[in-house]
């Protein structure tokens, strides 16, 4: 593929610097360039001002309401979004359980839940991990049982980012507990999160966030019409979804603008006197993760233009490990930019309301908790251990 940018990419540059310009909230752009907490209504503002645009769905087809963006748009958006301060965009609707419903789904469910995931209206959460079935996902306990026209689900899910304000969960559920395999006795719902019998329990991470929850099923009866596909081939369109989510983890856009944030803190930072970005172990450093970025970055384009094919069904895994890796290097070299500043644990200054004074500089604040939030990238989405099988199996057969 051709990777260098044409005229019209850079008119298309042009068009998305000026819409951010314009439809970008400053208070939005304020809280995640200082890396404060965004609640689920910025992250919904942002989704809905997309969704207006029409530029919510870069990769689905046009006729359900995406742009039909090239590899190279898709790239240059994702670029300026991050550089603007934009926040990111879920993954559970348009990336994961979206691109389901297209392949997979029913008409009745495209026509009633994929405009408002185009529109940004519609949040949606990823019930799949349960207590013992993370990495052993086909070992999965929460049972369906059909009941006339609805089943009746029980179980527990765990890790369920941002079920406190979900309006739908895609969940994956055992509807044939005596299935040969136990990969084929699962299922694929989609449940309405205000049904009676949800439960859902806040989990607040090491750096003091809430992002993940609990989430406890008790007798909720779910309209069998929420059957995505057939009954008891739910594993399938699992793979598919993890497929996608694996490639969105990668996340180079964001992996760009934290680097910027890098070179940024590094030129303002002294050592001996000197501006550290001219020390020469840390300038070795920064080219070392600067080089495995524009690898990282290449490789997702190669992946978004459908180019590279002798990767086969390893893509999305390589992605997965190499842009996590990527991405907990930079929080470790911002923090150590940083040095001993980042080391008080100022929670209170996370807050957009608090005008205390801080410690250090303010962009040493959100050094140590984005250190520590990275540290589950790697973990979340199937972790590296279990994408080094994939690819190895995929790739050495
Ligand atoms: C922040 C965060 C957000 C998440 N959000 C969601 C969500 O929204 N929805 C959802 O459904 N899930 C979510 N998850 C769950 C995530 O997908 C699981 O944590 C992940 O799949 C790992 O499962 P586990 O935690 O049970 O670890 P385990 O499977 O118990 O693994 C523990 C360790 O053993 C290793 N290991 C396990 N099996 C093997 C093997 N066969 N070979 C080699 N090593 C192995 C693992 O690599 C890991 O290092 C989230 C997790 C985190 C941390």
């Amino acid at each position: 593929m051709d990777i260098n940018y044409t005229p019209e990419d850079e008119i298309f540059r042009a068009d998305v610097q000026e819409f951010l310009a314009a439809e970008l909230p400053k208070d939005l752009s304020d809280k995640v360039k200082a890396g404060q907490k965004l609640d689920g209504e910025d992250f919904m503002r942002w989704q809905r001002i997309l969704g207006k645009k029409g530029w919510l769905a870069p990769r689905w087809p046009q006729e359900h309401g995406g742009c039909g963006w090239t590899a190279m748009q898709v790239n240059i958006y994702d670029e300026e979004a991050y550089v603007a301060g934009a926040p990111r965009v879920l993954p559970f609707g348009v990336n994961m359980v979206g691109p389901v419903i297209i392949e997979f789904g029913n008409e009745a469910q495209k026509v009633q839940h994929l405009p408002g995931i185009v529109r940004g209206e519609v949040a949606w959460c990823q019930g799949f991990s349960e207590p013992g079935s993370g990495s052993d996902l086909a070992s999965l306990k929460t049972s369906a049982v059909r009941d006339g026209d609805h089943y009746v689900v029980n179980g527990q899910k765990i890790w369920t980012s941002y079920a406190h304000f979900s309006d739908w969960m895609f969940c994956l559920v055992r509807t044939d507990p005596k299935a040969p395999k136990k990969q084929q006795g699962i299922s694929f719902l989609l449940v309405d999160m205000k049904t009676p019998g949800i439960t859902v329990r806040p989990i607040i991470t090491f750096d003091g966030m809430h992002s993940v929850n609990e989430v406890f099923l008790e007798n909720v009866r779910v309209p069998a019409e929420n059957l995505v596909g057939e009954e008891n081939k739910g594993w399938d369109y699992a793979k598919f979804l993890l497929g996608n989510e694996r490639t969105g983890i990668a996340g180079v856009g964001g992996c760009k603008a934290e680097f910027q944030k890098l070179l940024e803190i590094a030129r303002t930072e002294k050592k001996n006197g000197k501006p550290l970005i001219e020390d020469p172990l840390f300038a070795a450093k920064i080219a070392r993760l600067e080089i495995d970025l524009r690898a990282l970055e290449l490789t997702n384009m190669r992946m978004l233009s459908g180019s590279g094919s002798g990767l086969n069904g390893a893509f999305p895994s390589v992605l997965k490990v190499k842009g996590t890796e990527v991405q907990q290097r930079i929080a470790e070299l911002q923090m150590d930019a940083v040095g001993t500043h980042a080391l008080p644990w100022q929670q209170a200054a996370m807050d957009p309301a608090w005008n205390g004074d801080t410690v250090g500089p303010d962009y040493a604040i959100p050094r140590m908790p984005a250190y520590i939030d990275r540290r589950k990238a790697t973990i979340y989405g199937g972790t590296t251990e279990i994408q080094k099988t994939i690819i190895s199996k995929a790739l050495l057969g």
